[in-house]
């Protein structure tokens, strides 16, 4: 509206200063005297007139005393003619000089085309004023395509985050700095005829610290950084996504070395082909795009894509594909040691008493993530201010802790040291029976920090990639899931509801022994139940019953059995290695997680 009051303001002026120009113009002529035709006829016939040009209509008249005036000719007579209806003498007239001028050919056509011409300047200058108001962005009509990537500059001082800011996370630290190292000096690589990899996906629980370490890349990398989540590409209109990706990945194209960084990576990257309705199919569209800019640039062209998602597990496994987000680097739940450095980061700059112990809150605080423990901090610097203090104390810290457990996001709990206890000889006992059978992958990491519904975990990754599985392996993997339950039970005589997970996990993996692998001697190579993949509703998976009450009941015991012979395995190796058992268990209760080589060392060391 101000816009178009102001539109209709420069209008008006225009108008003015034409019609003002005219004026001027006709105002001047009236200054040389004019003179009417019989007025000019008088003249003509006392003999006063020396000279008459003819231009056009207009007469330019010369007096003998050399005065110069004007008059008009009536149109489309000639002038002997009209002069002649006014009675002139003819002899009188022959003393007169008449020349006749051209009439000016750019008055004339200027005379015709300027009616038209003015209101058609008019209206352009409105749509062109018009068109420059939309891309200044007072209508945003035009720009839905393009990417709302934010543009990170290293030398944005503000809020500047760098690889330091970050605690612990050292082999994702290393592992991205290899990648700056990719952008800055590519010919290192290829020299040797490396392939510097397209796409780095960021794996972690929500505040592991994935768009932290992403922001301390931007910094420190020293290219050209496009930040942009994941939502902003979904919007309200089908192919705006698709759009605002193929704008992101040009803009980075032309800023080549350059890192774009997609946050959330998990609000576009899902699955494709389930769920129902638009937004779904915009996110597919954007999925595609992806995909295609993805195998568009050559593995050498100096962009790396950076993403980051707390959902590995919904992702399309399109993207997972080689050649795709082909490295992946897991962001853990912090460990004892770097909780503790967590919280100094966080409370660097802040009045800490000199009574704080940071080992002590970090001991308490298994399975928080970092933005828990930034939060911790902050809290308690709320607390120390409500209370006037001018420093914040032990207790501030202490008590935020459960300020920030109960608070909306209770994520874990603090271990009892009995719980503790339980947990570090149930994961003992998953991990010593991995170590004990020779048909499993190696133990990555053993830990008794709290994961999702876990009191721990016990981490073995494959050494090389397996299509293939068999049946012995299959059997060892189910003496290890009983491990745990059962070193339960071997040391407190008692059982926990830690194990409840396990035990589904067994008995799913029994049942499919039987009934998809044909694994079962009783039963023979046979599959039982239709499966069917539902495309609505997730992911699920419908059985429809094709056998017999008697199969299925023989398919039960075969199951059973299969979990009773896992469990019977783990007893009496456990009963066998009982001191190996403990020295685990203690081992974890003092340092809550053991690394690959740390336990292999653990398995080698004598048992006291
Ligand atoms: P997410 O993994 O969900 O993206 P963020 O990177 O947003 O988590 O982390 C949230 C906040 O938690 C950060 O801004 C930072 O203050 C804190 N934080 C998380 N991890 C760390 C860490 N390793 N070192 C220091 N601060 C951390
Ligand atoms: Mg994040
Ligand atoms: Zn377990």
């Amino acid at each position: 509206m101000k816009y178009l009051l102001k539109n209709l303001i420069i209008v008006f002026l225009v108008f003015l200063i034409i019609s003002g120009f005219f004026t001027l113009l006709s105002g001047q002529a009236e200054k040389t005297g004019k003179i009417s035709l019989s007025q000019l006829v008088e003249q003509i016939n006392q003999e006063k007139i020396n000279k008459i040009n003819i231009e056009g209509d207009k007469l330019n008249i010369e007096t003998k005393d050399n005065v110069k005036k004007e008059a008009n000719k009536e149109r489309e007579i000639s002038l002997t003619e009209s002069l002649k209806n006014y009675g002139v003498d003819p002899e009188k007239l022959k003393l007169v000089n008449i020349e006749i001028k051209e009439e000016s050919q750019l008055l004339f056509w200027l005379g015709a085309v300027l009616p038209f011409f003015i209101p058609l300047l008019i209206i352009g200058f409105f749509l062109w004023y018009m068109f420059k108001g939309a891309q200044r962005g007072t209508m945003q009509a035009f720009s839905f395509g393009r990417s709302r990537a934010k543009l990170f500059s290293p030398q944005d001082g503000k809020n500047r985050v760098t690889f330091k800011d970050v605690a612990g996370l050292k082999e994702a630290k290393e592992e991205l700095e290899e990648i700056v190292e990719f952008l800055k000096n590519p010919q290192k690589f290829t020299q040797l005829g490396a392939k510097i990899p397209k796409g780095v996906l960021l794996v972690g629980a929500p505040g592991t610290g994935k768009t932290l370490l992403a922001r301390a890349v931007a910094s420190e990398a020293g290219v050209p950084f496009f930040s942009v989540s994941g939502s902003e590409f979904i919007e309200l209109f089908v192919g705006v996504g698709s759009a605002r990706t193929r704008d992101l990945f040009q803009t980075a194209k032309k800023n080549a070395p350059a890192l774009v960084f997609i946050d959330e990576l998990d609000a576009i990257g899902r699955q494709r082909g389930v769920g129902l309705g638009g937004a779904h199919e915009e996110r597919e569209q954007t999925l595609n795009q992806i995909l295609v800019e993805m195998d568009g640039f050559e593995p050498n062209s100096g962009i790396i894509l950076l993403a980051a998602t707390n959902r590995p597990d919904v992702l399309d496994p399109a993207l997972l594909r080689p050649g795709r987000f082909d490295r992946r680097i897991v962001l853990d739940l912090p460990d004892l040691k770097d909780r503790e450095e967590i919280l100094r980061i966080h409370s660097r700059g802040k009045p800490m008493a000199k009574n704080t112990n940071f080992t002590e809150i970090a001991e308490r605080t298994p399975g928080f993530s970092g933005a828990d423990l930034a939060n911790i901090v902050n809290e308690a610097s709320i607390l120390a201010a409500r209370r006037n203090k001018k420093e914040i104390d032990q207790d501030e810290l202490r008590e935020s802790i459960e300020k920030v457990l109960l608070g909306p996001e209770r994520k874990s709990h603090i271990l009892s040291k009995k719980e503790k206890e339980i947990a570090a000889y149930h994961e003992a006992g998953h991990a010593l029976m991995n170590a004990s059978l020779s048909h499993t992958d190696p133990v990555q990491k053993v830990s008794i920090i709290a994961r999702g519904a876990a009191a721990g975990y016990t981490l073995k990754l494959p050494t090389e990639d397996r299509h293939l599985h068999s049946r012995s392996g299959f059997i060892d993997e189910l003496a290890v899931l009983m491990g745990g339950y059962t070193a339960e039970k071997l040391v407190f005589d008692e059982i926990t509801t830690g194990a409840a997970n396990d035990l589904e996990k067994a008995s799913d993996l029994a049942r499919r022994l039987v009934t998809q692998y044909g694994m079962s001697e009783k039963l023979g190579p046979v599959t039982f139940g239709e499966r069917e993949e539902l495309g609505f509703m997730g992911r699920e998976i419908m059985t429809a019953k094709n056998y017999s009450e008697e199969i299925a009941l023989q398919i039960d015991k075969e199951v059973a059995q299969f979990i009773d012979n896992g469990f019977q395995t783990a007893k009496k190796t456990l009963i066998e290695k009982r001191k190996k058992l403990d020295q685990i268990a203690k081992e974890l209760i003092k340092k809550e997680t053991i690394e690959r080589k740390e336990f292999e060392r653990l398995m080698k060391r004598k048992v006291k």
